[in-house]
């Protein structure tokens, strides 16, 4: 069995509804696909949240749009306006508004779950009723009754065990068959102990991927994107990008947490804990060879990479008795990030000051400096960018750099990372 994985830009009209369709048929194995929210759809939904959260009135006009445009989708992949799909995402998103007409008390990150993950749940239905249509009989799985979690919305995390048992069940394939078993299920969501829906984090189809593949024991994922594999840097951002056709499990996953957006870095762990290889390859030129993540370390230093993660902030934390902040202070820092739930991607100390780069967030970033206030003397410097360079050279260095005014820098033998 193989896994595949479909990103929003995949799915992203009807068009591409169709591709993916194509891009299936070219596969004689028996596959679980993993599609995402269509499109934009989750930044949409999250739209909605805020606007509810905030009683400012205007969260079904939000939710309105979020609708016109799957049906939209759907007026032009069916013709039978009969067609069950109609009823299957009226449903979908009426669960929405019966929650939007409650009054919002529940916590921000539950009602976030509740309302964000209808997005993976109509995608799936669309596509998979498309598939059936086009005679490839797909089977649609709500990965809910799959993927367990505790109940940390917004990040939650995996039960393993029981994910695995449940996978086997869910997944089971019928071994007199022939013809090949689709598979069709959600990414980013799962399901917590109390039976609620929780999702990953952003981006986390990659990983729902990841979770399915390690608990089915696959013989591989694929990771169809628009891009032809994994770039050395985002060409959005660098006229000049390379295909790096082979690189490690662990090259992939210093590429990716550092903010190579093409994969999750979550993703890597459960293939590499089974030594499973991942292919990132175009929709668009599905028969291209694309990127091998694997075991295979050869060619992982050959091509310098470039990671820019935008929209940092630099916070410096510094003592405000003049107590070394290594030994006296350190683990009441790491307690309050730790407790507000902010990741760190870079930090440094001098004797009394301690600094750290963090994503800047409207909610969790102005909640956390106040916090340190508390107990330390904290500046902050906003709208900053981390640019990281693997396998670097003086040339890579200078290119990437240029005008910019370096805050603060971190070298080791295979990169370098730069606050600009
Ligand atoms: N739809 C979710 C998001 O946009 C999950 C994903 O696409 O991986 O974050
Ligand atoms: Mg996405």
């Amino acid at each position: 069995m193989k896994v595949f994985k479909f990103g929003g830009a995949s799915v992203k009209n009807a068009e591409a509804v169709k591709n993916v369709g194509k891009v299936i048929q070219l596969f004689n194995d028996d596959l679980v696909v993993v599609i995402s929210a269509m499109d934009k759809t989750t930044n949409a939904l999250e739209k909605v949240v805020e606007s509810y959260m905030k009683k400012d009135g205007e969260c079904f006009k939000w939710l309105d749009e979020v609708k016109n445009f799957h049906y939209k989708i759907i007026d032009e992949l069916f013709n039978d306006k009969t067609h069950q799909i109609y009823e299957d995402i009226h449903n979908a998103f009426v669960e929405i508004e019966w929650e939007l007409e409650e009054e919002p008390l529940r916590s921000y990150d539950y009602v976030y779950d509740q309302i964000v993950s209808v997005g993976e749940i109509v995608s799936t239905k669309i596509v998979s009723a498309y598939l059936n249509l086009t005679g490839l009989p797909a089977q649609w799985i709500d990965v809910r009754n799959v993927i367990q979690t505790d109940n940390t919305h917004r990040d939650a995390k995996v039960d393993w065990e029981l994910t695995e048992k449940l996978a086997k069940k869910e997944f089971e394939l019928n071994a007199s068959s022939s013809v090949k078993t689709v598979f069709l299920t959600q990414g980013f969501i799962g399901s917590s102990s109390e039976n609620f829906t929780t999702t990953l984090g952003r981006e986390g189809s990659d990983f729902s991927a990841g979770i399915l593949a390690y608990c089915l024991n696959a013989e591989s994922v694929t990771i169809w994107k628009d891009v032809p594999g994994m770039l050395n840097a985002d060409p959005k951002l660098f006229s000049e990008t390379k295909m790096l056709s082979n690189i490690s499990y662990h090259e992939a996953v210093e590429l990716a947490y550092y903010g190579a957006t093409v994969i999750h870095p979550k993703t890597i762990k459960p293939l590499q804990n089974k030594n499973i290889p991942l292919y990132v390859k175009s929709f668009l030129n599905p028969q291209q060879e694309g990127t091998v993540i694997d075991n295979n370390t050869t060619h992982d230093s050959s091509i310098p990479s470039f990671i820019v993660k935008r929209n940092q902030v630099l916070i410096s934390i510094e003592s405000k008795d003049y107590s070394f902040i290594i030994e006296n202070n350190l683990s009441q820092i790491f307690g309050i990030f730790s407790k507000m739930g902010v990741k760190i991607n870079l930090m440094q100390n001098s004797a009394i000051s301690f600094s750290v780069v963090v994503d800047f967030d409207v909610q969790k970033t102005p909640l956390l400096i106040q916090e340190l206030t508390k107990d330390y003397k904290v500046r902050y410097n906003e709208n900053l960018s981390l640019i990281t360079v693997r396998h670097y050279t003086k040339e890579a260095i200078d290119s990437v750099v240029q005008n910019q005014k370096i805050l603060l820098e971190q070298k080791s033998r295979k990169m370098i990372r730069m606050v600009v």
